[in-house]
């Protein structure tokens, strides 16, 4: 094994190239990178707008609908319908190659005129308006990167569930008030890490429990409080002790959680189920995955987030069903082959390079948003000899005459796109939610800022003077506008006030939950403190007497005690 120690040109800290990862470029024929693994990851995560929504209309039905663009960006956005059924001269935009500019010039300048498809929609969305990165929904609201759900609202990163409220990062659960990184859970509320649970609340990696309060790392447990035993009456004496129902009890229940998952709980260095030879976080069914996060059902993957059903690929953002040989990509889908250095390309797209959304296209090289489209640069059709001609002269034009930005990175091929071409705030987007930056940071390295815009509106109640018991809310509720405590705090995207809507009253009623007091953006901000960061350190297993070493993605600092798999499984009950 040879590996290479690089410095990377955007943090000027070192990082290590194995001699696998040379083998991966070598097979797929691209340069080794000059960006470490994190500010790759970084790169593409800018690009990954899932909660920044715009009102915008369709430039050509002039339908009204919900971007993920800015009406700010000059290029004009399409519906579904428009956008779907192709009905507009593709190729118009179309630019000849001009070997005294750069490449990336004269790619953002093609991105900055050319019509988009809106968001990031597909399959079948059913009143579904406010949702982006979606697929095949009904009833979502102000719910991102969602598939295959019903009635989900406030949440991100969720499949297959119905019918709950202020999740993250969630899977087959029904009925859930606040689950975070959770599983097939039914009724339960304020659940961390937790699978196959039943009507229980404040509970940390417990599976298959029923009835347990404030408690972790329990295993086929009932009526359990502090990790002890009750009887089925002392169980909900003390349930009812808490006051549920109210904003003060969930609080202090809260406090409590919190406190009991810091120092009284043994952690596993990771999540990984079901998987072999992997590294990284959240990771299941998986084989042969190195320093990735949120990665399921995949094989041979490398340094990647929200990967779902992916094979042989490295460095992919948001890449699902079904797609082989991905490359520095963000959001590819369904049967994907050869793609690299692409923005959004769905449907089959084949041997892409440096394109940004296309469907349905193969071997097209520096397009935007084209439709079943072959042989194309710039979006200027060519011959098939005459394409592969000229990839390879551009492809030598990047090294020749690479595009360096502002803050002196230089980008030839090989590089995903520069940074001044992204359409989106740093802080809309997921690099924000897992590198978070103040905006003067953020400016700092080069990244844009969007600053939130003032609406007009006038808060008639502020969440603190909000009764503290659901039983106590009246349906007048829903023409109150609720000031956020944080008042506008762009670190959370806070969005000063917020409203209460149907939905969701009911879903509180049912559930007996008092009525939130942050505004949703804010909500998402607190449910990511649940998370560990997306980086790995290495450490040793913390039981004394066992010298079992790990990546991990608790920090060396942090107050948790770590334990290796083998000890953990010791300690669970
Ligand atoms: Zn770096
Ligand atoms: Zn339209
Ligand atoms: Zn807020
Ligand atoms: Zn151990």
């Amino acid at each position: 094994m040879k590996n290479e120690t690089k410095n990377c040109q955007n943090c000027k800290k070192d990082f290590v190239i194995e001699q696998e990862d040379f083998n991966f470029y070598e097979k797929i024929k691209v340069p080794p990178p000059t960006f470490c693994p994190e500010c790759r990851m970084i790169r593409k995560m800018i690009w990954r707008n899932t909660r920044s929504l715009y009102k915008r209309s369709c430039g050509l039905c002039e339908k009204s609908l919900i971007s993920m663009y800015s009406d700010k960006d000059e290029a004009p956005v399409y519906c579904s319908e428009c956008w779907n059924g192709g009905h507009w001269d593709q190729l118009k935009n179309s630019k000849d190659y001009n070997f005294s500019k750069s490449f990336f010039e004269q790619l953002r300048k093609l991105f900055k005129m050319n019509p988009r498809f809106y968001a990031y929609k597909l399959g079948n969305l059913i009143n579904s308006e406010f949702t982006n990165f979606s697929k095949d929904n009904k009833n979502t609201y102000l719910a991102y990167s969602v598939t295959d759900s019903e009635n989900v609202i406030y949440s991100e990163i969720i499949d297959y569930s119905n019918n709950s409220l202020d999740c993250y990062a969630v899977n087959k659960v029904d009925g859930c008030y606040y689950n975070v990184d959770c599983e097939s859970n039914y009724n339960t509320h304020y659940a961390i890490e937790s699978n196959n649970c039943i009507d229980s609340y404040f509970i940390y990696n417990c599976i298959n429990c029923n009835n347990c309060f404030l408690s972790s790392n329990l295993r086929n447990q009932q009526y359990y409080f502090n990790n002890k035993k009750l009887s089925k009456e002392e169980y909900f004496r003390k349930l009812k002790e808490y006051k549920l129902e109210t904003y003060f009890g969930i609080e202090k229940a809260k406090k409590e959680f919190d406190s009991f998952i810091v120092k009284k709980t043994i952690h596993k260095f990771a999540f990984i189920y079901a998987s072999q030879n992997v590294s990284g976080d959240h990771i299941h069914n998986a084989r042969n995955i190195k320093r990735c996060f949120d990665t399921n059902n995949s094989e041979n993957i490398s340094y990647s987030m929200r990967v779902i059903g992916i094979k042989d690929s490295y460095d992919i953002v948001g890449v699902g069903f079904n797609a082989e040989i991905i490359y520095e990509s963000m959001a590819a889908t369904a049967n994907g082959f050869k793609d690299f250095f692409c923005f959004i390309t769905i449907e089959g797209c084949q041997e892409c390079e440096y394109c940004l959304i296309l469907k349905n296209c193969s071997n097209c090289f520096g397009c935007v948003g084209l439709i079943n489209a072959q042989y194309c640069i710039l979006n200027k059709q060519y011959s098939k000899e005459e394409y592969f001609e000229m990839v390879e002269k551009i492809k030598q034009h990047m090294m020749d005459l690479p595009y360096v930005d502002s803050k002196g990175r230089v980008y030839k091929y090989g590089e995903f796109f520069p940074y001044d071409m992204c359409p989106f705030g740093y802080n809309e987007t997921n690099a924000h939610d897992f590198f978070p930056l103040k905006k003067e940071e953020a400016l700092e390295k080069g990244y844009f800022w969007r600053d939130r815009e003032k609406r007009d509106y006038q808060i008639t109640i502020n969440s603190s003077d909000l009764p503290d018991s659901i039983l106590e809310i009246s349906d007048d509720i829903f023409n109150k506008v609720i000031g956020c405590p944080n008042n506008g705090n762009q670190d959370f995207q806070c969005t000063s006030a917020y409203r209460i809507v149907l939905n969701e009253l009911q879903f509180y009623r049912q559930k007996k939950l008092p009525l939130p007091r942050y505004c949703p953006n804010c909500r998402h901000y607190q449910r990511l403190k649940y998370r560990n960061p997306m980086k790995l350190w290495h450490r040793k297993c913390m039981k004394e007497g066992c010298n079992n070493e790990f990546e991990t993605s608790y920090a060396p600092e942090r107050p948790e005690i770590v334990y290796c798999e083998r000890c953990y499984q010791q300690e669970v009950y």
